[in-house]
């Protein structure tokens, strides 16, 4: 099958996806598939958010475009004073790009160009983390530590080097506190720092809950303070990496914000748009834009369709939703009881490994053995058949993994809608859990 859209060859080898309702999206055929992972956790409203299409129709009636060397617009205005005033603490400047790795690629440029006009010319190196995903664009790619989606244009990939991921269910020592895991994984980066030389180093880019990769890995309590620690001590820019947990899919608008950290950049996209528009953005701080504006006084970067007025009016209604209609404590108690039914279904499981996540942000490991937490072997495609399978019963999840990295399996995350009803949990939990034993079987 292939993996995207190519015209007509995709005709009749997927079926045709013709109306949104809720939770669920219907096919050409009238059937029904629960949307339990938002695509890849995209549709966090659903595929039918009344207030969305109210706002994209009125937008539509003023103005759809003007680009953004002649105007700026009301709903990029808007957007823009709304994210400041929930971000991290020092967030205080944001360029509206449109997608994830538009957004990577213009926080690698910006902290590269920062140093440049802050006297470091030296500092060009990132690092970033081993089972990451931060985008398909080139600068992105490099980034990421995939090396399933990097191998074959490891050519044209900017150096970047990778630590271990804070991985508490595979990496936490026998008795170690997650406290001391915590310090323990984040001093890789220390110990990376100074290997690369701390003058040479302009960033970490990581993700705070680990999205298609790992299958909602959160880091563990203090871990993230730990690396703001390490990274201020050296002159290093912390990037973090919300494009799949942020906007509100651990229960929080920005998921550092449950860590306690503040960095200097987040990239954030998929559920800001929450799939009715594309859209994304770089946050950076007050300092980073002030440098730039005090030097050469211009961002050396841009896309036709920055602010893109349409992409900025579906972003403020779903911001409205996210904020003004409860949608956090929401997240937080819906995600509690996806947490309670995954554990009540697979906690006994002979091949489920670990159960973990975030607010509606969660995800399910399978090993061989429970005990040896032994991953299935690649060849097996246990992820493939699990998706296909969940596809058939009408479910739509996201399993990964298996051919990553030898040393880890096979996992399915789950991203669904904030709308979520108790029900539609049930339902989602059943028909995982259909899915996967008949994977199993298979
Ligand atoms: N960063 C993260 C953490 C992501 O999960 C993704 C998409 N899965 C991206 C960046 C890239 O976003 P996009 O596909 O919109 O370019």
């Amino acid at each position: 099958m292939p993996n995207h859209i190519f015209g007509r060859s995709t005709k009749g080898t997927l079926p045709t996806a013709v109306k949104g309702d809720g939770c669920y999206l219907i096919d050409s055929s009238g059937k029904r598939y629960l949307d339990g992972s938002g695509g890849a956790a995209v549709s966090c409203l659903g595929h039918s958010d009344a207030k969305v299409r109210t706002a994209l129709h009125d937008q539509l009636d003023r103005v759809a475009f003007a680009h953004t060397g002649f105007f700026t617009s009301d709903p990029a205005e808007a957007l823009a004073d709304r994210l400041i005033a929930e971000a991290p603490e020092g967030i205080d400047r944001v360029y509206l790009v449109s997608g994830g790795s538009e957004a990577v690629e213009a926080a690698l440029k910006l902290a590269r160009q920062y140093f440049l006009e802050t006297g470091q010319p030296s500092r060009h190196r990132v690092i970033a983390r081993r089972q990451s995903y931060h985008g398909n664009t080139l600068g992105a790619l490099a980034t990421g530590g995939n090396e399933w989606r990097r191998a074959q244009f490891r050519p044209l990939l900017v150096e970047t080097t990778h630590i271990a991921p804070c991985y508490e269910y595979r990496d936490r020592a026998e008795g170690e506190t997650q406290e001391a895991y915590g310090q323990r994984a984040a001093e890789e980066l220390e110990a990376e720092i100074r290997r690369l030389g701390p003058e040479t180093v302009m960033a970490f880019v990581a993700e705070p809950v680990v999205g298609a990769t790992a299958g909602a890995v959160p880091a563990v309590p203090g871990y993230l303070r730990r690396i703001r620690e390490i990274c201020d001590r050296h002159g290093i820019l912390l990037i973090l990496d919300e494009v799949m947990c942020g906007m509100g899919r651990t229960g929080h608008l920005f998921a550092c914000l449950e860590d306690g950290v503040a960095p200097d950049m987040i990239t954030i996209a998929k559920g800001l748009g929450a799939g009715y528009q594309p859209i994304g953005a770089l946050l950076c701080t007050g300092a980073i834009y002030e440098a730039i504006k005090a030097g050469s006084g211009f961002f050396q970067h841009g896309h036709t369709y920055m602010g893109h007025a349409m992409a900025a009016a579906a972003a403020n209604a779903v911001l409205s939703r996210i904020l003004d209609d409860g949608l956090l404590p929401r997240v937080r108690e819906q995600g509690a009881k996806l947490d309670a039914a995954l554990r009540d279904r697979f906690g006994q499981h002979p091949h489920v490994g670990d159960i973990r996540g975030r607010g509606l942000f969660r995800g399910v490991e399978l090993v061989a053995d429970r005990e040896t937490k032994t991953p299935f072997d690649p060849a097996r495609k246990l992820n493939a058949k699990i998706k296909a399978e969940a596809f058939a019963e009408g479910l739509i999840c996201y399993p990964m993994g298996g051919t990553i990295d030898g040393q880890r399996g096979d996992h399915v995350l789950l991203a669904p809608p904030f709308i979520i009803e108790d029900a539609q949990i049930g339902e989602l939990t059943t028909k995982l859990a259909t899915a996967i034993d008949r994977a199993l079987a298979a």
